[in-house]
């Protein structure tokens, strides 16, 4: 299995095998890693795959992307990643071993449970993994590494969590100073492990981010002291998530053939990209209904073949926050599939987006194309948000989170006779209390293990919104 950018060409030269990019983010062409061909799951192989456990499923569905890791050696760091003890904050510990259960709301209408690992989001899912890979990686290699981020919330916690206590890696996570909730502060900053580093700056997230770009954009430094990162673009944490499909496909179906929704709430586009994988390989996904929030650039594109990435001001905070970003990250990955993987397209297309514009694609054969794709759209408000949480209460018993309402509220939209919905549960009620006492006028219950962690001490260093006093620091630890 070779990888190749969305944005180069398929020559020999510019192939990579799978743990040649699993450390890096980028192409060096601008570009996105993706197989060079899916590879294609039989309907013999989905019926055996139909009663693997998760870690089972997950290595025979791995396999097909990383074939320079010794199966052996893949199939323990699957198995060590994906434990009923790690994932264990779901609601009824007896399920803990099935790792993603569906949590049926009625019949034909389900949750996928994709927050029960340590931050209660569904990053986890991949990231669990990817700190395993990457400790397994750089030990082969004799190398360190130094993972560089910035976070408003979950992918920083989630990173923290996985990296936590492992071997060559140790991680600088900036957070913007007193503008996270109690608990997500907590969450982050009373680790005590030596490798991890938890920096908050006087400034926005913004800041933060910016922080980051200018140090990636100092090579020599990120050279010389092996700066990574962990962002949603990396095809490690894409390839995880799509052993999840399979997984909910064999939970919402008797027998292979028959097909499933699944409706996701997408931000960077990372999370419905694995749909994307899942049903490319021939998985029988019937639909893949693509939720946002406020911040709507994706709804725009599959309603209208526009895609129109936002400038900050343009960028709303809502109540989903996981989910407002100004453009799509991983987006880029679809539309090379879109356009018949020709990246003379891409380079076009992104050309204009990455000077700052946007492309259409409405008047173009791609445009109509895009139903062989499966696709559908909708979009929520925080008004359908609230709206959402409290009727699943109230008719279901169920408590959701603000982002699984994005999906839930699209998914009742679009739902049909003909197939089964499931709604991917990205993150639980807990860690966003406000907007469910908001909604239904009290607080959601926490995971034993996460109760009075606002007591717990805390480890931050705080910082002006300063380029080099980052850089010294990161330098001196
Ligand atoms: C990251 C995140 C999302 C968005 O996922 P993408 O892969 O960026 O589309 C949705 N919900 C929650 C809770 C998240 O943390």
């Amino acid at each position: 299995m070779f990888y190749i950018s969305t944005r180069g060409d398929a020559e020999a030269s510019s192939k990579k095998t799978f743990t040649e990019i699993l450390l890096g983010g980028l192409a060096p062409d601008g570009g996105l890693y993706l197989p060079e061909s899916y590879p294609q799951v039989t309907r013999a192989e989905l019926a055996r795959w139909r009663d693997l456990s998760y870690a089972e499923l997950a290595h025979a569905v791995l396999s097909r992307f990383i074939d320079d890791i010794p199966s052996s050696d893949l199939k323990a760091l699957i198995d060590k990643t994906y434990t009923a003890e790690i994932y264990c904050n779901g609601r009824d510990p007896a399920r803990a071993g099935e790792i993603t259960p569906v949590n049926w709301l009625e019949p034909g209408l389900g949750l996928l449970e994709l927050s029960n690992g340590p931050t209660l989001a569904f990053k986890d899912m991949a990231m669990q993994l990817l700190g395993n890979l990457f400790e397994y990686a750089l030990a082969k290699k004799g190398e360190e590494i130094s993972i560089l981020g910035a976070t408003s919330g979950d992918t920083g916690s989630s990173a923290e969590y996985a990296m936590r206590g492992k071997r060559g890696i140790r991680v600088f996570m900036l957070s913007p100073d007193g503008r996270m909730s109690a608990f997500q502060r907590a969450q982050m900053y009373s680790l005590q492990d030596a490798n991890i580093f938890n920096i908050a700056v006087r400034g926005v997230f913004d800041d933060a981010q910016d922080i980051v770009k200018a140090v990636f954009n100092d090579h020599d430094f990120k050279a010389r002291y092996r700066i990574g990162a962990v962002n949603s673009i990396n095809w490690a944490r894409v390839a995880a998530q799509v052993v999840y499909y399979f997984r909910a496909y064999f939970a919402g179906t008797r027998s292979n053939g028959e097909p499933v929704a699944f409706a996701v709430p997408s931000g960077n586009f990372g999370n419905i990209c694995a749909g994307h994988v899942a049903r490319m390989m021939g998985l029988p996904i019937g639909e893949l209904v693509l939720a946002t929030n406020e911040n709507d650039v994706l709804d725009e594109f599959f309603r209208t073949g526009l895609y129109r990435p936002r400038g900050a001001a343009d960028t709303w905070t809502t109540s989903s926050p996981s989910m407002d970003i100004s453009k799509a990250s991983n987006f880029e990955r679809f539309v090379f599939d879109l356009v018949g993987r020709d990246p003379a397209v891409i380079r076009e297309l992104w050309g204009n987006v990455d000077a700052g514009g946007s492309f259409d694609l409405s008047m173009t054969p791609y445009f109509s194309g895009l139903r062989k794709f499966a696709f559908v759209s909708g979009k929520s408000s925080h008004a359908d948000r609230l709206a959402t949480i409290r009727r699943t209460y109230e008719k279901h018993g169920v408590m959701i989170d603000p982002h699984t309402a994005d999906a839930l509220k699209v998914a009742l939209e679009r739902r049909s006779a003909r197939m089964p919905m499931l709604v991917l549960e990205t993150a639980l009620p807990a860690k966003f209390e406000e907007t469910i006492v908001e909604a239904l006028g009290r607080r959601p219950e926490r995971p034993a293990a996460m109760t009075g962690i606002e007591e717990l001490p805390q480890r931050v260093e705080v910082m002006d919104v300063d380029v080099e006093a980052v850089k010294r620091f990161i330098a001196e630890a």
